[in-house]
């Protein structure tokens, strides 16, 4: 594939913004949107000037995982400014449109809109910009490696094979655009209960052989939380929880400590 030559066209940075970070997966459903948000969330709380972009057009969580329902506005330049909530700056689809209807775009006009979020959106002084990629390693996801220089790519899994098959692609992906793979979080990773027994229940350690296979960094790995899911849903994403009341959030917080 064309695409496939270093990507370098036409790539560049976004003014204002120190690092873009892309947080991926293969398959869809794997916690992939909620790595993003407490991670930024992380991020945020050591001080760091942090931005969180929705590229799942699709799909989009954001304004949902942030408990928000405001529209943004446009600034003297049409540039779109984004939602501030929990301290982070926010642009997602889920905030343009009118009503929960689907988005029903083909491939060109969804190249556009993701394009749009990159370059028209205020972002203003970053330190981070945190991009949620969809799901998959399509038109989307290339579109973005190859409009602005992303620093590096985080590929969320489940230990299921299903999950971990499309891991690997999305690593392979982003090997072939030369975006540095920052590791692989393997979510999901068991239930705890009982006093601390733990219940694999999507396989043992999946993510963590498929990252040695893959020589890429294992980031963490994240069990499956009631306050973690039910943090998705109610727009307080579970990193704003004191690290020492959870397991997940200390989790997050342990992954940007240095
Ligand atoms: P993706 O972005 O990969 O489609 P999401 O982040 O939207 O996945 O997660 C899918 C669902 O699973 C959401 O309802 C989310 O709150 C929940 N979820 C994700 N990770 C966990 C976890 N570690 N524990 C409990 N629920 C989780």
């Amino acid at each position: 594939a064309p695409e496939a030559a270093g990507g370098a066209i036409g790539k560049s940075s976004i003014p204002g913004v120190k690092r873009i970070i892309a947080v991926a997966s293969g398959k869809g459903g794997v916690g992939k949107s909620t790595v993003a948000a407490n991670l930024a969330i992380a991020l945020s709380a050591r001080g760091l000037k942090v931005g969180l972009c929705d590229c799942d057009l699709y799909g989009p969580s954001v304004a949902q995982m942030f408990g928000t329902t405001e529209r943004p506005n446009a600034n003297e330049n049409d540039e779109i400014i984004p939602i501030e909530a929990h301290g982070l700056k926010l642009m997602s689809m889920g905030f343009l449109l009118e009503d929960k209807s689907p988005v029903i775009v083909r491939g060109p006009m969804a190249t556009r809109y993701t394009q749009q979020f990159l370059r028209q959106v205020a972002w203003g002084e970053l330190d981070v910009l945190v991009l949620d990629l969809p799901p998959g390693t399509g038109d989307i996801q290339l579109t973005i490696v190859q409009t602005v220089a992303v620093d590096g790519a985080i590929i969320v899994t489940t230990p299921q094979e299903v999950a971990l098959i499309d891991a690997r692609k999305a690593v392979a992906m982003f090997a072939k655009v030369n975006v540095p793979i920052l590791g692989l979080i393997e979510n999901m990773a068991w239930f705890e209960c009982d006093a601390g027994k733990r219940y694999y229940l999507f396989g043992e350690e999946g993510g963590v052989r498929e990252a040695e296979d893959m020589n890429v960094p294992l980031l963490a790995q994240i069990p499956i939380d009631m306050p973690t899911g039910r943090g998705g849903d109610n727009g307080k994403p579970v990193a704003l929880t004191d690290p020492k009341k959870n397991k997940v959030s200390a989790a997050f917080h342990a992954m940007v400590a240095d």
